[in-house]
């Protein structure tokens, strides 16, 4: 059955790699994923089944059914980052994919393309659901406020938002992958190592507009109170814990108008990313302070809208199953995640981890760093291809005898959500809208 399965991909090796560079010649931003989401229906659609569109606005989803055996969702992710100087850059929107996603997708059709055949799909003791997911890329506060208008709940993340409409409820365990995000040298890294999640945040400094040169001291000035509040962040560095990893970005949206004119208005948007929920929030108040107590000390005001952010990844190291599944990959090497690996960046695949457990891998084959202009697939055996087969097989694996694999990672997660829970915590931050 092994070597079946990834005859089966073999078979599509050039179809998919087509697929893949068809992607990558038209990147799309969150939410906003329309061309891309067409063609992976049409590929869902050739495989015979039945796919579910527009979930979150641009989703997609097809399921393999399985009878009342647990039921795995193998997940894609549909956006590009932008990245305007990236040679394949979308020339209007500076999105491209130097992330990786157009191979992600190609992995998870691929697997999909294996386990619909008959003879594998008769192995399986549960069933499987193809999902690509709008948005995983950061998605800036003008772009939330237009999607929220545009009926979009959770605007932050594409898998929130998915939660959020029900699109997991069936979900028992996730599948993911994703290019390497950690360093690794071998062709594939096992498991899920930590990662930081994050918290965001606009800031309005309000001033007092004045003459610049005529009479200044009648005016409020709003950028030295941001000017303050980033030196004391600044000064603040030092009560950050390594084991923390925080993170801090910020970014000025609006820097005043008029050049004789003390600036009555400055607009901040602020990341947070920390390894914990509480060191999160812990730093989020440092930031909060220092904005403050410059405001504070120039008679100015700070209004603050908080954004949803991600969720931590939690720690999951090699499933069984997946460790299997490596094996039967000749003439690749691999390693496992352990505890203390760490990735700084965020995804919300994070969301995910709490509240179903994730089963996640990610592979080697390209050159230049995630989300630069370098960025390029360079081996597309295995950047696409030997990760569908890996894929497909740990599906096989976990599903094979009953689920017994899978019923026994279930039995052993405990989530730190559950649905309803997961959304009042969003909502809670970002307020009813
Ligand atoms: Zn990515």
């Amino acid at each position: 059955m092994e070597t079946k399965i990834m005859e089966c991909v073999d078979r599509r090796r050039q179809e998919l790699i087509d697929f893949a560079k068809d992607i990558y010649r038209h990147p799309e931003a969150g939410f906003c994923e329309f061309r891309t989401a067409s063609r992976v229906r049409d590929f869902l659609e050739g495989l015979g089944l039945k796919v579910e569109t527009e979930l979150a606005r641009t989703g997609v989803s097809a399921s393999l059914p399985g009878g009342d055996g647990p039921h795995l969702t193998v997940i894609g992710e549909l956006d590009g980052i932008l990245c305007p100087r990236h040679p394949m850059a979308d020339k209007e929107t500076g999105i491209a994919h130097a992330c990786g996603h157009h191979v992600q997708l190609a992995v998870m059709l691929g697997a999909a393309a294996a386990l619909t055949d008959p003879a594998v799909r008769k192995c399986l003791g549960g069933s499987v659901s193809f999902l690509a997911t709008p948005a995983e890329e950061y998605v800036d506060a003008e772009k939330r406020r237009w999607l929220e208008k545009e009926g979009v709940g959770f605007a932050g993340t594409g898998k929130g938002e998915l939660i959020r409409l029900g699109a997991f409820d069936r979900t028992d365990i996730a599948l993911t992958t994703h290019v390497h995000m950690v360093p690794v040298k071998e062709d594939f890294y096992l498991g899920n190592p930590a990662c930081n999640g994050f918290s965001s945040e606009m800031i309005t400094v309000e001033g007092k507009a004045a003459h610049a040169a005529v009479a200044p001291w009648d005016g409020v000035n709003a950028l030295s109170i941001a000017n303050s509040a980033y030196n004391m962040i600044g000064l603040m560095r030092e009560t950050f814990r390594e084991e923390d990893h925080v993170r801090l970005h910020t970014l000025v949206r609006e820097g005043g108008q008029a050049l004789n004119c003390v600036p009555d208005r400055i607009v901040v948007e602020s990341k947070v990313r920390a390894a914990s929920l509480d060191a999160i929030e812990a730093t989020r108040e440092k930031v909060t302070r220092a904005f403050e107590g410059a405001a504070y000390a120039f008679g100015g005001k700070i209004c603050r809208e908080r954004l949803q952010g991600y969720l931590p990844v939690r720690y999951r190291p090699a499933d069984k199953a997946l460790q299997k599944a490596a094996q039967c990959l000749k003439g690749y090497t691999c390693r496992e995640a352990v505890p203390g690996d760490f990735n700084n960046a965020c995804t919300d695949v994070g969301d995910l981890t709490h509240l179903m457990p994730v089963v996640n891998f990610t592979y080697a084959g390209f050159c230049g760093g995630l989300h630069g202009e370098d960025f390029a697939i360079t081996d597309w055996d295995k950047a696409a291809i030997a990760p569908a087969k890996l894929m497909a097989l740990t599906v096989y694996y976990l599903l094979k005898d009953q689920a017994a694999q899978a019923r026994w990672i279930m039995a052993d997660f405990t989530p730190a959500f559950t649905r309803d829970a997961y959304v009042d915590f969003v909502r809670k931050i970002i307020g009813e809208r």
